[in-house]
């Protein structure tokens, strides 16, 4: 469904991103580790293209992202993105924040947006909030939220950038819950998390990043009980 390939990227002299490589299939979930600084969040922003890239090339479900226009926004349609910070629209009701993108870019009905919406906040638990402002919500349940709008455009691969980091520690395993429940749904996921027990539970591949490359990639069992590179090695050694 996602296929980078050599891809490359500079901020200015840094170079964040070098020559990636990599395929994620249809149903798979995929986990992005890495230390500070290693380029996770550019490597999955580059994919909806929040960030543009200096070479190579990147295909969303056989189509190459085009840079700009109409094209571009259909594409990004198609891709799913949940950030650390929930981005929910502040000034629009829980319901309205995830029937707005269906209205406005997949031209829906109000009333099917609607009934699809209260559909996917069931999933995510928080259809009895439907009517409240996203600040009227916890951090676990504007999560949530955030997902559910995401899911609402019916996207072909999800990524989230450090799901849970902003979350207080007792909201952060309902939204994992919620991710490992789309896992075990069959959704193409790229998950950038330091949550080891999600990537354990859910991945079927992680990929490890240092310094703009990906060092190893390898199932979870494996990377986690027999890294094999020294980075790798290091890495684990400091957060588990
Ligand atoms: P973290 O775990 O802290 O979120 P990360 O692996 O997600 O780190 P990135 O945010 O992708 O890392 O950043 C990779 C490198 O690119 C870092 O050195 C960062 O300072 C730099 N960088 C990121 N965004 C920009 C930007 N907009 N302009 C310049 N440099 C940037
Ligand atoms: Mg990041």
């Amino acid at each position: 469904v996602v296929v980078l390939k050599d891809v490359n990227k500079h901020f200015g002299e840094l170079h964040v991103l070098r020559d990636i490589n990599l395929s994620v299939a249809k149903g798979e979930v995929v986990v992005v580790l890495g230390p500070s600084g290693s380029g996770k969040s550019t490597l999955i922003r580059t994919i909806n293209r929040l960030e543009t890239i200096d070479s190579g090339s990147i295909a969303v479900d056989g189509k190459q992202l085009p840079s700009e226009g109409k094209e571009l926004a259909q594409l990004r349609a198609e891709v799913g993105m949940v950030f650390q910070s929930f981005n929910l629209f502040a000034h629009r009701s829980i319901l309205e924040n995830v029937t707005l993108g269906p209205i406005k870019v997949r031209k829906a009905g109000k009333a099917d947006a609607e009934t699809q919406a209260m559909k996917l906040l069931k999933r995510v638990g928080v259809a009895d909030q439907a009517k409240k402002y996203p600040a009227q919500l916890s951090g676990g349940q504007q999560q949530r939220v955030a997902i559910a709008r995401a899911l609402a455009m019916n996207p072909k691969v999800m990524l989230f950038d450090e799901p849970t980091s902003a979350l207080d520690p007792e909201m952060v395993q309902e939204v994992l819950d919620v991710m490992i429940n789309l896992a075990g749904q069959g959704m193409t996921m790229i998950v950038v998390t330091h949550e080891m027990g999600f990537a354990r539970k859910a991945a079927n591949r992680v990929v490890f990043m240092s310094e703009g490359q990906i060092v190893e990639e390898g199932d979870p069992k494996t990377f986690f009980t027999a890294p094999k590179s020294d980075r790798a090695r290091d890495f684990l050694s400091k957060i588990l």
